[in-house]
């Protein structure tokens, strides 16, 4: 009896907090993910180039990257740190977010947004918890 209480309460905290998606795969070193990067500043992702060397104006820390064009209107930047090998000449010293690359909010993964296309990382149903 103790067990079965105690197994539904592992199944009801499991549904609760584990993650709806969970990321799978691993990186190819293709580095897409330093060279197509978009830049989403106070809610608006940033369209034109004015606008992005504004903001190197206003946070030096973005001279560190250069524009490339646009995708979709949207755009699109890359690190200087990339190095010809698809390596980061900066790798011990990256920011967090090159750290945590690539994560992608919940209700965005389920709206349908994916990884880069040809990153070797995709997000998927957290089939565990579908089940319970
Ligand atoms: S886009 Fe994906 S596979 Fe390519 S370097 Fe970035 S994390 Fe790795
Ligand atoms: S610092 Fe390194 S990991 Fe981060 S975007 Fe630049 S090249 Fe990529």
């Amino acid at each position: 009896m103790a067990k079965n209480l105690s197994n539904k309460l592992l199944q009801f905290l499991n549904k609760i907090f584990s993650p709806k998606f969970i990321r799978s795969g691993s990186c190819k070193q293709c580095g897409q993910c330093c060279r197509k990067i978009t830049i989403n500043y106070h809610g608006k992702f940033l369209t034109e180039r004015y606008e992005f060397e504004q903001l190197q104006l206003e946070q030096p820390r973005y001279k560190n990257f250069f524009t490339t064009g646009k995708e979709d209107g949207v755009l699109v930047v890359t690190c200087k740190s990339l190095g010809y090998d698809n390596k980061c000449k900066s790798y011990r010293f990256r920011s967090l977010y090159c750290r945590i690359y690539p994560r992608i909010k919940t209700k965005y993964i389920a709206a349908g947004a994916q990884t880069l296309d040809g990153c070797g990382f995709y997000y998927e149903k957290n089939v565990t918890k579908s089940q319970n």
